[in-house]
């Protein structure tokens, strides 16, 4: 989902950019025109996510998937092995691409523990002193589960899967060596990741790694190696200034907890209908997936609710269920219809 205003902004300057007589996608991106909208996103995200100054922002082509590659690629030059924490299928598809080019170390994984899913605490964690680096994901996108804290791994560069939950809470960049986001959960559109890195990772790659997966070739060419993908960069560009509009992510932060806690109580105060079996330590506050304890509804419960004007809430096709997800540009009232649609549900057919 994407912000009304956003998409209304671009609407209006679809045909004509800024007086140039030209959309965006028609700019040539080496041209000042397009280089003002690179470095005005650039300066904004910095400014809301308070950005070190020695951390280097890139834009780059491709999703989060593409990072999955690009971080053992970038970061296991002097040293084979890392570690990773596994906490769901996301986590599961970047230990995958990993295993290709190094040793990785399962450091943790997620449990479940008296029926509750859960995140074991980090004191029993098996992390190798001299991995190269530490990955995780922040927000388990699939399952539902999230880090209610940021790892401490000391002289071990920390980086993390941000895809599902950038902007969504203020954040301590200088804990991480890397952060990165696929845009189109909480940033913009598809096509364009963002990834935060800390100058001194910024090295040789490994040697067989194609050009355009260096992080040091990208950083060297401010992200513009190769032609970026300029629309999706412009459209990171406006939820930026929507997001610092908006009164940025201290305010963002309260509207996400507002807007979970109230799915979340409706559910727990429900469970004979409806059931979340993640550990509400572990939760995460931006997608949230729960089952009908009679699992036959399933089907008709989407169904009914797609004709109320719910929509997208199909679980993942690797988890099933239900899944309400809270980016954003979901407005508290969308989640008052979802909580008044489950209650006329569950009256229904309970
Ligand atoms: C969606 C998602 C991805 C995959 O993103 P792509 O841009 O499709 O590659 C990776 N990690 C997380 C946490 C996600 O939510």
């Amino acid at each position: 989902m994407l912000p009304e205003a956003v998409l209304l902004q671009a609407q209006q300057e679809m045909l004509d950019w800024q007086g140039t007589g030209m959309s965006v996608m028609e700019l040539g991106h080496r041209g000042e025109a397009f280089q003002r909208v690179a470095a005005e996103t650039e300066s904004d995200l910095r400014d809301i996510l308070a950005v070190p100054a020695h951390y280097k922002l890139l834009f780059l082509a491709g999703g989060a998937s593409t990072q999955f590659a690009m971080v053992p690629l970038n970061l296991l030059a002097n040293n084979s092995a890392a570690d990773y924490i596994d906490t769901g299928i996301w986590s599961k598809k970047a230990i995958g691409e990993a295993r290709r080019y190094g040793d990785v170390n399962i450091a943790s994984q997620r449990v479940t523990r008296d029926g509750w899913a859960a995140i074991p605490p980090q004191a029993e964690w098996s992390l190798n002193p001299k991995a190269a680096y530490v990955h995780y994901t922040a927000n388990e996108t699939i399952e539902g589960i999230a880090f209610p804290y940021i790892p401490t791994t000391g002289d071990v560069p920390l980086v993390v899967d941000m895809t599902s939950s950038i902007l969504s809470a203020p954040l301590d960049v200088s804990r991480f060596g890397i952060i990165y986001a696929g845009a189109q959960k909480n940033l913009g559109q598809a096509g364009i990741t963002l990834v935060i890195v800390r100058e001194d990772l910024i090295r040789d790659p490994l040697p067989f790694t194609p050009t355009l997966f260096s992080y040091k070739v990208e950083a060297e060419n401010h992200s513009f190696y190769n032609t970026p993908p300029t629309y999706a960069w412009y459209m990171m560009g406006l939820v930026a200034k929507w997001v610092k509009r908006e009164g940025g992510l201290a305010e963002f932060a309260k509207r996400t907890q507002r807007k979970s806690t109230k799915l979340y109580s409706y559910i727990d105060s429900n469970a004979d209908f409806y059931r979340n079996t993640v550990h509400p330590t572990y939760r995460s506050c931006i997608n949230i997936p729960f089952n009908l304890v009679n699992e036959a509804l399933t089907e008709t419960f989407l169904i009914e609710a797609a004709a109320a004007g719910l929509t997208n809430l199909k679980g993942h096709k690797l988890a099933g269920g239900i899944r309400a997800s809270m980016y954003n540009a979901m407005p508290e009232a969308g989640v008052d219809a979802l909580v008044t649609f489950m209650q006329a549900f569950a009256l229904k057919y309970g």
